[in-house]
């Protein structure tokens, strides 16, 4: 069986005193291809780096809403020039992220917009990260989708069911993570239940919120599984056709070879 972890953080810090051990780890649960997103300019260029590094790495890059405020002029002029890195598969991560009261919405909105474009511009996916946003992110989406198709990624989704059926609307994919394993999320199983097979996909933006069994531990790519396993479950298929399908999705999606 093969999996491709289509969001994690391995240039994090947290994974600088054994790196090169998570990854061998990974290898050998099965995740083919792990694909590294950036959330700043020096994290964007350390998830190229690394991808560089390690054959299996593919590197996504990008500003993260909760970043935008601190980014300077020049810093998308460099996410324009690492888009053109080797490599490189994605756009992101991009949104909206209302928790965290940090960041005026209009920035917000005007470099989720300049994501999407960039997107448009080099025919790679854009990644996108939703935080008590759902209904101002579908209105991005939808009038994004007025100008054109769009090929984007809700990356671990966690809306409702509502919120999936209008980003499936507009072609987007949707992505879930460590969260839909926990005991008590129904709901977001329901989700992932009702997505269809050939927009579904696998990630475990670790080192955040690790999956059942792990949960409270750090996450890490090898931990991919245990949501696939999950959802396999949820979904009534077996490890090895879920397997199979995201892996395809992926492939399809990011453009893997
Ligand atoms: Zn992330």
């Amino acid at each position: 069986m093969e999996w491709v972890d289509t969001h994690a953080h391995v240039q994090e810090e947290a994974f600088d005193p054994d790196r090169s051990e998570v990854l061998k780890r990974a290898r050998e649960a099965g995740v083919s291809t792990t694909i590294v997103v950036g959330f700043t300019v020096d994290s964007s260029r350390r998830a190229v780096e690394l991808a560089v590094q390690y054959p299996e790495l593919r590197a996504v890059v990008g500003i993260q809403p909760n970043y935008v405020q601190e980014a300077r002029p020049a810093d998308w002029e460099t996410i324009l020039e690492l888009s053109r890195a080797p490599h490189v598969v994605g756009i992101g991560e991009t949104g909206l992220d209302l928790y965290w009261d940090t960041c005026p919405i209009a920035l917000q909105i005007e470099y989720f917009q300049r994501h999407i474009q960039l997107s448009r511009d080099t025919g790679m996916p854009f990644v996108v990260h939703c935080r008590n946003a759902e209904q101002e992110v579908v209105q991005v989406l939808q009038s994004a989708a007025h100008e054109g198709p769009l090929n984007g990624v809700m990356h671990s989704f966690t809306g409702t069911l509502e919120t999936a059926q209008a980003c499936l609307d507009i072609g987007m994919c949707l992505s879930f993570a460590g969260m839909a394993t926990f005991k008590n999320n129904h709901a977001l199983r329901a989700v992932a239940v009702a997505t269809p097979s050939d927009r579904i996909l696998v990630e475990t933006d670790c080192p955040y919120l690790a999956p059942t069994p792990h949960r409270g531990k750090r996450n890490e790519p090898a931990f991919v599984r245990n949501t696939a396993d999950c959802l396999a479950i949820a979904r009534g298929v077996s490890s090895e056709e879920f397997a199979a399908l995201t892996t395809e999705n992926a492939r399809r999606v990011f453009r893997l070879k």
